[in-house]
């Protein structure tokens, strides 16, 4: 992996993180960002070039971030993939699920690894979870709550944050989003800003997600139920807590015995990309794959869609109300 050629498009507040993992733990050729002095900052602090031109960094480089707001997720995909660059893209992966398409097909003519940054699959509580190899859930409640920040505001808090929790219902039933309820709210910007959704997975497995981007304090945690137990995921905290039936002494629930599990804090960023980059090296495969991201993708803009027609449905009763 210290052999690979590194480099990152858009080096805004996430972006510097990128840089400064792949700096850790690769070759770190340079950085780009259409604010140059953003990436004579960024190269200056970890000792590599700032390139004034996207195709110049690209011809120094194995693999790339793409790390940009997500309306220039494609282009600069398109352009890496195209000189047979191996490319994480940041979540969401594109705008529209076309511009996913297309990328998925270009990658697979040329040859060349696209993940996704969908980093909450890299969160240790949830990868304690998968390596205890469960069947698919049932039922799951998810909230992601997060107090406002002037930051992703080209999406709406669906793509912003619900986007993690579809990904990781998917992920945990090994099933794809079917059918959706959902409504949301604009509260502070002009797109939604709090939404819930009721998904139903094509295996017959329901989730319920909340999230919000204009709490006070920050949530976010998930239940998830099976026919013989439930776990508590707190990924704030690291901890899973699991509830099953046996002779166990929960206070006020006779007969469920609690389990406890408090994990050690991971670096998930530098873990998906380590995984990305001992992928292209043959070593294990990435967190998860571009056709991964286009599904979480394609389940946000179906939430999307609901929670529109919701807000559209609602200013139209509230326009007659009056
Ligand atoms: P940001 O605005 O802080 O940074 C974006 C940077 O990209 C800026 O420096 C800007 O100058 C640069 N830029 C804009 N257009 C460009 C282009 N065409 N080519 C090169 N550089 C360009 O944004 P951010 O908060 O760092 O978010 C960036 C991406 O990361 C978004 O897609 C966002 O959704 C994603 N993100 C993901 C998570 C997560 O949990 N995985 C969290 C935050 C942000």
């Amino acid at each position: 992996m210290k052999a690979l050629r590194t480099g990152v498009i858009g080096v805004g507040h996430l972006g510097r993180f990128h840089a400064q993992k792949y700096q850790k733990i690769s070759q770190l050729q340079g950085v780009f960002d259409t604010d140059f002095a953003r990436a004579e900052d960024v190269a200056k602090e970890l000792g590599c070039a700032a390139f004034t031109s996207m195709e110049e960094l690209l011809a120094q480089v194995d693999a790339i971030s793409v790390v940009t707001p997500t309306i220039h997720h494609y282009a600069a995909t398109l352009a890496a993939v195209a000189k047979g660059v191996h490319c994480l893209v940041e979540k969401p992966f594109t705008y529209s699920l076309a511009e996913a398409d297309d990328l998925l097909l270009r990658a697979r003519e040329n040859g060349v690894l696209v993940a996704v940054g969908q980093i909450e699959r890299a969160q240790v509580v949830m990868q304690h979870l998968r390596g205890l190899g469960f069947a698919s859930p049932r039922y799951i409640e998810a909230e992601r709550l997060a107090p406002f920040k002037p930051r992703s505001l080209d999406v709406d808090v669906i793509m912003d944050l619900m986007i993690h929790d579809l990904d990781l219902v998917m992920m945990l039933c090994g099933s794809r989003v079917a059918e959706v309820r959902a409504v949301g709210v604009a509260a502070v910007t002009e797109q939604a800003d709090m939404a819930n959704a009721w998904v139903t997975l094509g295996n017959g497995s329901v989730a319920n997600l909340a999230a919000s981007r204009v709490v006070r304090e920050a949530a976010r945690r998930m239940r998830i139920f099976w026919p013989d137990r439930y776990a508590s995921v707190d990924f704030l905290l690291n901890r899973l807590t699991f509830y099953r039936k046996g002779p166990g002494a929960v206070p006020g629930i006779p007969g469920v015995l609690e389990e406890v599990v408090e994990l050690a804090p991971q670096d998930a960023l530098e873990e998906e990309i380590r995984s990305f980059l001992a992928a292209i090296a043959g070593q294990g495969s990435v967190l998860c794959t571009g056709q991964e991201g286009r599904d979480a993708l394609d389940a946000a803009l179906g939430v999307g869609q609901a929670v529109k027609r919701f807000l559209e449905t609602s200013s139209q009763s509230s326009a007659k109300g009056s």
